[in-house]
């Protein structure tokens, strides 16, 4: 554990900032205001001139070392920021400035700690500002590296490419599923995810449930005439259920919700190969979807054993070709950098593997270890690559995608995540996947339905968003999703309220 010791005490809301920060440089860390403790003490000050300028200042002095930053700009007065939140930039960029020099660390994406950096991006080209100015004021006022800079500029052409109306789609909304099971539970995962068994009925009155909740929503928004942009299946693995019951419930989707031919996309995450049937794949094309996710994570197979996957690498290329063979157009495949006991060469080998399928799109997630998975609790069993070796593993990813014509379209980060890196999603040109650019971008509404199912209303005229959670447990939800549909209801009708014509 860290200390670091500032000088001046904050309110905990600066403070939690600051941990956020620190946490890029040490594993744990703790912001203290007790100059009697030891640690790296900080002495941080923001200062005002008299011609309306913002002067920040840091020190660190350890043994006979010292660090300085200072950092100035003119007092925001277009009203593109609030008084406090550029004074918390301001302080971020003057800490991160002496935790470089103190560390030799350099943090690509400067003083952002949040999972959105595109969002940024976009943020500034709605204001006006052309990409040179963008990518300026992101290298001067928010500490990314130019290669970042560069990449946020990609993803916002390609995303731009693939919806152009991305900025005008507040009056429609996107559908998230959930189905909360999978064949087995992987160590890292913390989605909503339960072993499927099949003896104690769960399964099906939890579809009973789902059914249910499309029915009622599809009858809103039928009612309010709103469009649907793109559906997701996810979970848990959607395909672990019955070829019969993801054929009724794509019919329960094509009757209830409203026009179903003008939506763009319909996704089905088939993550666990072990789950693909050629039944499955034939429900799957009667209804027209030709959107998949087959997921590798890796292609070693002590890997997959070590994470709990329970599938060997050899079933995960025959699924990938019965599907493109049956006709699957559009299948999307999940790489992990940093699983348990893989290098270069392992994840090298997942890359040559990957060449040899094409798949249309790739996303190279970097292991994180989130709170409550299997991984982080035993987190001593697992021994996973170094910082430099997570470096060299995302640069082989992103050498090979450009080599096999595959553009960044999407980006995210994570907390905990090795290296401070982020989750990359490529996709051959026009092989997007929408839904993962609208999630991201939080465009527009996304209703939830389903076990764990995460909805998050967007008021079309502020921007602003609720986040509502569907129950996570299959149990749990049975018994209240006619509430949790009631209340999502409640959520719409705040957001799009009814059109009253005046006589
Ligand atoms: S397949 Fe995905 S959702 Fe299912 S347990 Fe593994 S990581 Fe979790």
């Amino acid at each position: 554990m860290q200390k670091i010791i500032l000088t001046k005490p904050f309110e905990q809301d600066w403070i939690r900032m600051f941990t956020h920060l620190a946490n890029l440089f040490f594993e744990q860390s703790k912001i203290v205001v007790d100059p009697i403790e030891e640690g790296l003490p900080i002495d941080i000050s923001v200062e005002k001139d008299v011609e309306g300028f913002l002067r920040g200042n840091a020190v660190l002095k350890i043994d006979d070392n010292v660090y300085t930053a200072t950092f100035t700009e003119p007092e925001t007065s277009d009203g593109s920021e609030t008084e406090n939140r550029q004074l918390k930039r301001i302080y971020s960029h003057v800490f991160l400035d002496v935790l470089e020099q103190y560390t030799g660390m350099q943090q690509s994406w400067g003083i952002l700690t949040g999972i959105r950096p595109t969002k940024l991006y976009h943020k500034y080209r709605q204001m006006g500002h052309d990409r040179e100015t963008v990518k300026q004021l992101l290298m001067d006022k928010h500490r990314i590296s130019e290669e970042k800079s560069e990449l946020l500029e990609t993803i916002e052409r390609v995303q731009l490419g693939a919806i152009p109306d991305l900025h005008e789609i507040k009056d429609e909304v996107s559908i998230y599923i959930g189905i909360p099971f999978c064949p087995t539970k992987c160590a890292y995962c913390t989605f909503p995810a339960y072993a499927i068994h099949r003896k104690n009925g769960r399964v099906e009155s939890f579809l009973d449930g789902l059914h249910e909740e499309i029915r009622e929503i599809g009858k809103w928004l039928t009612a309010r005439d709103i469009k649907i942009t793109t559906i997701y299946f996810g979970g848990g693995t959607p395909t672990s259920i019955e070829a019969d019951e993801m054929d009724a419930l794509y019919q329960t989707m094509y009757d209830s919700f409203p026009h179903m031919k003008e939506v763009r996309e319909v996704t089905v995450e088939a993550g666990r190969p072990d789950t693909i049937t050629p039944k499955k794949i034939d429900v799957l094309k009667k209804w027209g979807i030709d959107r998949i996710s087959v997921n590798p994570q890796s292609y070693t197979d002590e890997t997959l054993k070590a994470i709990g996957r329970h599938h060997s690498v050899q079933e995960t290329i025959d699924k990938f070709w019965l599907s493109r063979n049956m006709g699957m157009k559009n299948i999307n495949m999940d790489l992990i950098i940093g699983l348990p006991n893989e290098g270069l060469e392992e994840f090298q080998h997942s890359l040559d593997e990957t060449e040899k399928m094409q798949p249309e799109s790739l996303t190279v997630h970097t292991l994180s270890f989130k709170r409550a998975s299997e991984m982080t609790r035993n987190k001593n069993k697992y021994k996973v690559a170094d910082r430099k070796t997570v470096e060299q593993m995302m640069q082989l990813g992103e050498n090979w995608t450009k080599q096999n014509g595959y553009v960044p379209y999407y980006l995210y980060r994570q907390k905990n995540i090795l290296g401070n890196l982020e989750n990359v999603g490529y996709a051959k040109p026009g092989e997007e996947s929408l839904y993962n650019i609208i999630i991201m971008e939080e465009v527009q509404t996304i209703i939830g339905v389903g076990c764990g199912a995460s909805s998050k209303f967007m008021e079309p005229a502020t921007g602003k968003i609720t986040q509502f959670q569907n129950p996570k447990d299959p149990a749990a939800y049975i018994l209240t999703f006619e509430e949790y549909i009631d209340k999502k209801i409640e959520h719409l009708e705040r957001i799009f309220p009814e059109t009253v014509i005046a006589d």
